[in-house]
C-alpha cells in the first residue's frame, strides 16, 4: 500500500452542472432571507443571532483505500443548524460542489422545512465533496462507514438522523445504519431514515417528495380555482423527485407537456405519454431519456423548458436554474419548487413583479422529510403501517401546511416564499424562548 506521505486529497475538477453563479452563494441567501423575516417579525436581537449561525459544525478528513491501493482523502462535513424544535434531521450528499457553506445553508432550509410542515425536528445537513460516479461501490462503501464513524459522536435518534440526498440512497443508509450498530453493538436502525424496506425503511418513502409535490400542485390549483384536468406542467430532472411527482400528477389527470434529465428534455404540446417514457428510461443503460423518440415529441434544452408555456413549471434538478438573466421569459404561472433553492433571490424579485406564483422549496419538497418522520416513528414504536396509511398521513400533513401558509400569506399580503419562512422562523423562535439560553 501507498504511504501516507503520498497520500491524495480528492481534488473535484470533474465539474457536474450544479450552476450556482458567482455572488450567490446559497449561504448568503438564506441568512438574507432570514434577517429580512427577523426584521418583519420583529424577532428579539439575540434569538435572530443564534438562528444567524449553525449551533454545530464537524468537518472530517475521511481516508479512503481505493481499488488501486492508493489513499484518497475527502473532505466530510456534518452542520447541526437547530435542535430546538427536537433532534436534527438532514440528508446526507455526495457532489463534487459540496462545501461547508451549501451544507450550512441546507441544514438551515432543513430547520425551516420541519418547522413549516410542524414535525418535531431541528435542521442538520451533511456532505462529502466527492465524485461517486468516479468511485467503486466499494470505495463508496469504504467512504460512508468511514464517514460514519467520525461523525458519530454528534449523530443518534434523538440527536441527529441522517437521511438520503444527492447521489445518497437507501444503500448508503444500510451501510451507516450497519456501521453504527457494529460500533455500538447493538442494533440501530432508527439512527437513519430513507432505509431499505427490510431494514426498517417506510413503504411510501421512495415517493414520497414526488408525491407531496403532487398533492401541494394540486393544492394550489384547487385556490386557483383551476381543474387538474385543465393543467399543463412541465418538469426539469426526471429524477426521485420529478419522475414520482410526473407519475402521480399525470394519475391526477394533469397533462405533461414536457420533462428532462441531465440528457435534454421532451416535449409535446398535446402531453408526454409517461408510460412509454418510463419503459425507455428502464431500457436505457443510465436510465436517461437520450435516444427516445415519438410521434409529436420535439427535444428541447433544459433552458428552454423553463421558458414553456404551461400552468405549472416544476424545476426539480439543482439550485439556482432560474436566475436574473432567465427569469423574465418564464412563461407558467405558477412554480412549484421540487429542487431545494432552484430560484435565485434576484430571479424571485422578477417572478413576482411578473405575478408568477413561487411555491418555496420548504414547503413544496417537504413531503420527503415527512415521510422520513413517519418511518422514524415506525422504528421508534417497531410497528409498522401499510402504504395507504403513511400516504394518508402524509397527505394530511402536505394539505394541512399548504393551507395554513397560503391563508397566512394571504392574510399578510406576502408571497408565499415569505409567508412560509415567516411561520418556520416564528416556530423555532418561539421554541428557542420556550426552552431559554442554558445554563
Ligand atoms: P436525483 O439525482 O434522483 O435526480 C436529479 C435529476 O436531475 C436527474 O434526472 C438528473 O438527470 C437531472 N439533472 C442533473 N443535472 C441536471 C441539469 N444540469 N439540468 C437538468 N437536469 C439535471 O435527485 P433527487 O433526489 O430527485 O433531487 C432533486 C432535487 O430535489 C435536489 O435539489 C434535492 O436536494 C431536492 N430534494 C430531494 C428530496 C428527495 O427526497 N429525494 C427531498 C427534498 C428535496
Amino acid at each position: 500500500m501507498q504511504s501516507l506521505t503520498a497520500a491524495t486529497l480528492a481534488a473535484p475538477e470533474t465539474q457536474t452542472a450544479v450552476a450556482t453563479p458567482p455572488g450567490q452563494d446559497l449561504w448568503d441567501t438564506v441568512v438574507a432571507a432570514l434577517d429580512d423575516v427577523a426584521a418583519r417579525l420583529n424577532l428579539d436581537p439575540g434569538i435572530h443571532a443564534i438562528l444567524r449561525q449553525p449551533e454545530r459544525e464537524l468537518t472530517v478528513a475521511v481516508p479512503v483505500v481505493m481499488d488501486d491501493g492508493k489513499i484518497t482523502i475527502y473532505t466530510g462535513y456534518r452542520v447541526q443548524h437547530s435542535s430546538a424544535r427536537g433532534p436534527c434531521k438532514g440528508g446526507i450528499r455526495y457532489h463534487v460542489d459540496v462545501d461547508l457553506n451549501e451544507v450550512r445553508a441546507l441544514s438551515a432550509m432543513m430547520t425551516w422545512k420541519c418547522a413549516v410542515i410542524g414535525i418535531p425536528y431541528g435542521g442538520a445537513k451533511g456532505g462529502i465533496r466527492c465524485d461517486p460516479t468516479q468511485m467503486s461501490r466499494h470505495e463508496l462503501e469504504r467512504m460512508t462507514r468511514r464517514f460514519t464513524a467520525m461523525i458519530l459522536p454528534i449523530l443518534g435518534p434523538k440527536r441527529d438522523i441522517p437521511a438520503p440526498d444527492v447521489n445518497t440512497n437507501a444503500q448508503v443508509m444500510a451501510w451507516i445504519a450497519d456501521t453504527v450498530s457494529m460500533l455500538q453493538g447493538s442494533t440501530n436502525l432508527e439512527i437513519v431514515t430513507g432505509k431499505p424496506l427490510n431494514l426498517g425503511g417506510s413503504l411510501g418513502r421512495m415517493e414520497a417528495t414526488g408525491r407531496g409535490v403532487a398533492i401541494v400542485t394540486s393544492e394550489l390549483q384547487k385556490r386557483r380555482g383551476c381543474q387538474l384536468s385543465e393543467t399543463t406542467v412541465a418538469v426539469q430532472g426526471y429524477g426521485n423527485v420529478g419522475s414520482n411527482a410526473v407519475r402521480i400528477l399525470h394519475g391526477m389527470g394533469c397533462k405533461i407537456l414536457a420533462i428532462s434529465d441531465i440528457s435534454g428534455g421532451l416535449y409535446n404540446p398535446h402531453g408526454l405519454d409517461i408510460a412509454t417514457v418510463d419503459a425507455h428510461i428502464a431500457s436505457h443503460p443510465k436510465h436517461l431519456l437520450e435516444g427516445f423518440s415519438g410521434q409529436g415529441i420535439d427535444r428541447v434544452t433544459n433552458e428552454e423548458l423553463l421558458e414553456l408555456d404551461v400552468d405549472v413549471l416544476i424545476p426539480a434538478a439543482l439550485e439556482h436554474q432560474i436566475r436574473r438573466e432567465n427569469a423574465h421569459r418564464v412563461k407558467a404561472r405558477c412554480i412549484v419548487e421540487g429542487a431545494n433553492g432552484p430560484t435565485t433571490r434576484d430571479a424571485d424579485e422578477i417572478l413576482n413583479d411578473n405575478n408568477i406564483i413561487v411555491v418555496p422549496d420548504i414547503l413544496a419538497n417537504a413531503g420527503g422529510v415527512a415521510v422520513s418522520y413517519l418511518e422514524w416513528v415506525q422504528d421508534l414504536q417497531r410497528f409498522f403501517w401499510d402504504e395507504d396509511e403513511v400516504n394518508r398521513q402524509l397527505k394530511a400533513i402536505m394539505v394541512k401546511s399548504f393551507r395554513e401558509i397560503w391563508d397566512f400569506s394571504e392574510a399578510q399580503g406576502v408571497r408565499l416564499r415569505l409567508g412560509a419562512l415567516m411561520v418556520a422562523v416564528d416556530k423555532v423562535a418561539e421554541a428557542v424562548q420556550a426552552r431559554g439560553i442554558w445554563p
